[in-house]
């Protein structure tokens, strides 16, 4: 039937019924990813994250699924927020906004409590109260835009503390001839990214055992890993968060040997002892973030 027929009352009536089903629909979509979520199974489809999991498989862009990533990460800390979201009391936009709040909380009394200081709110209204909260002002949001060649162009706005640290490397790096800001924030960047790599991957860190009988994976075995790898998630392709991996548990295999190592991502890696040792035992040390 053409809608153009309807009766202006029985058209108001329906948007208002579509409307309530599509609210529906997004919080029963939120309980869903948080399930897959849980059991990891975007590793299954070698994505790594839930975001890409989404970003995959389903007709969503970028902005669409970090709301719904983050307002599904709010629900797993606060889970009286799924009520809240139904009587429409919170948005879901405002429930993304204070998941990297309540995540990082322990309490949860207080995270009822910000979830509770953010009812009525508007989205501008809610994000000032966060940056209220942790403390970090932010005047505008950076906006991002991604060319197809590969390069991303990024306004952005720095303040107080950043916006020192800025001065004070552009004073450093100008004696090495760097002095232009996009040098300045890619060497920023890329000595933090390397870092972080460093960290991870714990190479150098502590002295190379020989051993490949040793629950501990040597500095030589780490290496020739990371060359067949590519420094890589072996099952996703994610460059973060990558740890080593006995393939079959050292428990069992008493193997520290190539063959029996792999790099994987956190997350991989967590889908990975879900299977081999059960959801059950991994809950205890998973869905803590
Ligand atoms: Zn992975």
């Amino acid at each position: 039937m053409s809608l153009q027929n309807l009766s202006d009352e029985k058209l108001i009536t329906d948007t208002k019924m579509w409307n309530e089903k599509e609210e529906y629909c997004t919080r029963q979509f939120l309980r869903h990813i948080n399930e897959v979520n849980r059991r990891r199974l975007f590793c299954d489809d070698k994505t790594g994250s839930l975001f890409k999991y989404i970003r995959k498989n389903f007709n969503k862009s970028d902005s669409e699924t970090s709301r719904r990533v983050l307002a599904a990460k709010t629900l797993r800390h606060v889970p009286c927020a799924d009520k809240a979201l139904a009587n429409k009391q919170v948005t879901l936009t405002n429930l993304a906004e204070i998941s990297n709040l309540v995540g990082n909380i322990k309490s949860g009394k207080k995270k009822n409590e910000i979830l509770g200081s953010i009812k009525g709110k508007t989205q501008t209204q809610t994000r000032e109260l966060v940056d209220k909260l942790t403390g970090v002002k932010r005047a505008t949001r950076s906006k991002t835009r991604a060319h197809s060649d590969g390069s991303l162009r990024i306004h952005l706005t720095l303040m107080g503390e950043t916006a020192k640290d800025y001065q004070f490397l552009k004073e450093q790096l100008s004696n090495k001839g760097i002095y232009k800001s996009e040098d300045i924030i890619g060497h920023a960047i890329n000595s933090t990214a390397g870092l972080i790599r460093k960290k991870t991957i714990g190479i150098g860190s502590r002295k190379s055992k020989k051993l490949v009988n040793s629950r501990t994976i040597s500095a030589a075995i780490k290496k020739a890993v990371i060359t067949r790898s590519g420094n890589k998630c072996e099952n996703c392709d994610s460059k973060y968060n990558l740890h080593f991996d006995h393939i079959i548990p050292y428990s069992v295999s008493k193997s520290s040997a190539i063959g029996n190592v792999r790099q994987l991502c956190s997350n991989c890696n967590s889908r990975a002892a879900i299977v081999a040792l059960s959801q059950e035992k991994m809950d205890l040390y998973l869905n803590k973030s």
